[in-house]
Order: structure tokens, then C-alpha cells, then sequence
């Protein structure tokens, strides 16, 4: 019989994955890494007790935080990954020819190295690209302290509590917001609103201050449990996210991009907001 992971994120309810094959499972500098092998989601990256990727649905995650921004956008040449260590978001950037460098601040060192060596297949080279700048540093303090300039910032963190707490802070998206070139874009990581319906509305609280648009998008994630996941969205030019479906098909095309999740179409209609979600974002 095979070992039960449980997750740990809500109290009262919860998933539960069988590790057929547990790879690694070490405390790091920084947190619990667990990464095992399931039968129906393939390979398993887990931190402190969270399951961060999985094999099988990283796609839905990793398509919709990089093209949509960078299909909005149009012209990006240089984008920053806060969090990231597994490289799905790395690569996924990286198959955009007009984007001439992607720098990645991770905190967690070994996050990189088990996943390259345990989840392969995730990170697909993106860390022996020439075009990626890979920094080992708490992503909070590089916004903080760089004099760089991104077109897109996109925070791939863990939830907000642990090493991710300081990237869901006030104090970060105004940093992030003078890290963004003119029309530039930030999207993160915001959770899943039936469960943790407080990202919403704080995350909407803390970015309206600094950004003239601020909104959400939306996919469902299978191991992020209770329904639709939330991206969030903030810059200052509020047409970016209302491009008409024939201009972002025209850019899809001209990328030559081949998704597993991402459309013109899903990209359009993920900024369609259930009413719920739109209550949590002015829920104070
Ligand atoms: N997709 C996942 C999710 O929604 O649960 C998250 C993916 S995982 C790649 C998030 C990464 O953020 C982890 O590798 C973690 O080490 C990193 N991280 C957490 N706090 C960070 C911080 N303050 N600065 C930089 N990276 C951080």
C-alpha cells in the first residue's frame, strides 16, 4: 500500500494524493520538499505540506501566467519570475522569440536543483538557456533593491504564509510597480477564491494604491483545489486586458506557440469574472 500525502492548506477539507514512489523529501534551508510520484498526476512537488506543481496540470498554471500578459503586452522583451524554482514559468516565457531575457529570483536553491534533477520535464531546459538569468534571493528584497526594469513581472510563489507571506505585502507590488517599464504588466499567484477569498480581497486592496488597473483572472487547476484559480493583474494601461479576441489571436499566430491550455479565446474569457469574485475584490 502505498504512503497518503494530505494536504495542509485548509483546515477541514482538504486532498489527498497517494505517493507511489516518494524521490525526495528533505527539509531545506528554507522549507518541506517532498517530491513523489502519483498516478494520476505523474510527478509531485510539494512545500511544506502544499502541493506546488504536479506533471500532469502544470500547463493550465504555467500557459496562463506567461502568454496572457505577454500576449497582452505584445512587445515584451524582458520578464521577471519571482518564486518559479520548479521552471515551468521560466520555460513557458522562454518560448517567446521576442523576449531577449527572463530573470528568475528564487529564494529556495534546492527547490531548482531537486526539481531539474527529480521533475525534468517541467523546467524542459529553461535553466540551460542562455537568455535565463537565474538569481538565488528573497524575491521581495530584489524588487526592492534592483535599479532593473521588467515589461512583465509575473509572481509564481507559494501561498502567503512561509518564504511567500512578503510577496503578497503592499510594500512588494509598489516595489514591483517601479520595476515595470511604461504599460508594463505584474500578474501573481492569488489562490483559489471559494477557499481563500481573503487573497482576493487583500491582494485587490494592496495593488489598487500603486497600479491604475487592478483585476483577476481566472483558471482551474485541478491539485489547486475548490474550483477557479485567481491570477491577479495590475498596470496602469486598462486596455491591455480588454484586446479584442482577433488582435490576440494575430499575436498567438505570430508566436507559433503550441498550448495545451492557453487560447485566444480562454484567454479573452478568463477575464470574465464570476460575481463572487468580483464581491471579494471590494469585499472590505
Ligand atoms: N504554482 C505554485 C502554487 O500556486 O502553489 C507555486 C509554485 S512554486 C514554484 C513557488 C516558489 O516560490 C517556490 O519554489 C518557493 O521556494 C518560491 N518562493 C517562496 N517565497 C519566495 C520569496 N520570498 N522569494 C522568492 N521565491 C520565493
Amino acid at each position: 500500500m502505498s504512503e497518503w500525502f494530505n494536504e495542509t492548506l485548509h483546515s477541514g477539507y482538504g486532498q489527498r494524493l497517494t505517493m507511489d514512489k516518494v524521490l525526495f523529501r528533505e527539509r531545506t534551508e528554507h522549507q518541506d520538499l517532498v517530491i513523489f510520484e502519483n498516478a494520476v498526476f505523474g510527478r509531485v512537488m510539494a512545500l511544506d505540506g502544499i502541493v506546488q506543481t504536479t506533471e500532469g496540470d502544470e500547463f493550465v498554471y504555467h500557459e496562463m501566467l506567461t502568454h496572457v500578459p505577454i500576449l497582452a503586452h505584445g512587445r515584451v522583451k524582458r520578464v521577471l519570475i519571482i518564486g518559479g524554482g520548479d521552471g515551468g514559468m521560466a520555460r513557458e516565457a522562454l518560448r517567446h522569440a521576442s523576449v531577449e531575457q527572463v530573470t528568475m529570483v528564487e529564494i529556495d536553491r534546492s527547490v531548482v536543483d531537486m526539481c531539474v534533477k527529480h521533475l525534468p520535464s517541467i523546467s524542459n531546459g529553461a535553466f540551460d538557456n542562455p537568455r535565463l538569468d537565474l538569481q538565488i534571493a528573497d524575491g521581495a528584497k530584489f524588487v526592492e533593491e534592483t535599479d532593473g526594469k521588467w515589461d512583465v513581472i509575473i509572481v509564481d510563489s507559494t501561498d502567503p504564509i512561509g518564504p511567500g507571506e512578503v510577496l503578497f505585502r503592499e510594500s512588494f507590488y509598489k516595489a514591483c510597480k517601479r520595476c515595470l517599464t511604461d504599460g508594463g504588466i505584474l500578474v501573481t499567484q492569488n489562490g483559489v477564491p471559494f477557499v481563500q477569498g481573503s487573497e482576493v480581497t487583500n491582494s485587490f486592496d494592496r495593488l489598487g494604491p500603486h497600479f491604475d488597473d487592478v483585476w483577476f483572472y481566472t483558471a482551474a487547476v485541478p491539485t489547486y483545489q475548490g474550483g477557479l484559480m485567481a491570477f491577479g493583474w495590475a498596470t496602469d494601461d486598462s486596455a491591455l486586458r480588454q484586446r479584442p479576441v482577433a488582435e490576440i489571436a494575430s499575436r498567438f499566430a505570430g508566436a507559433s506557440l503550441d498550448c495545451n491550455y492557453y487560447t485566444p479565446e480562454a484567454h479573452v474569457a478568463a477575464f470574465g469574472l464570476p460575481a463572487f469574485i468580483r464581491r471579494l475584490m471590494r469585499a472590505k
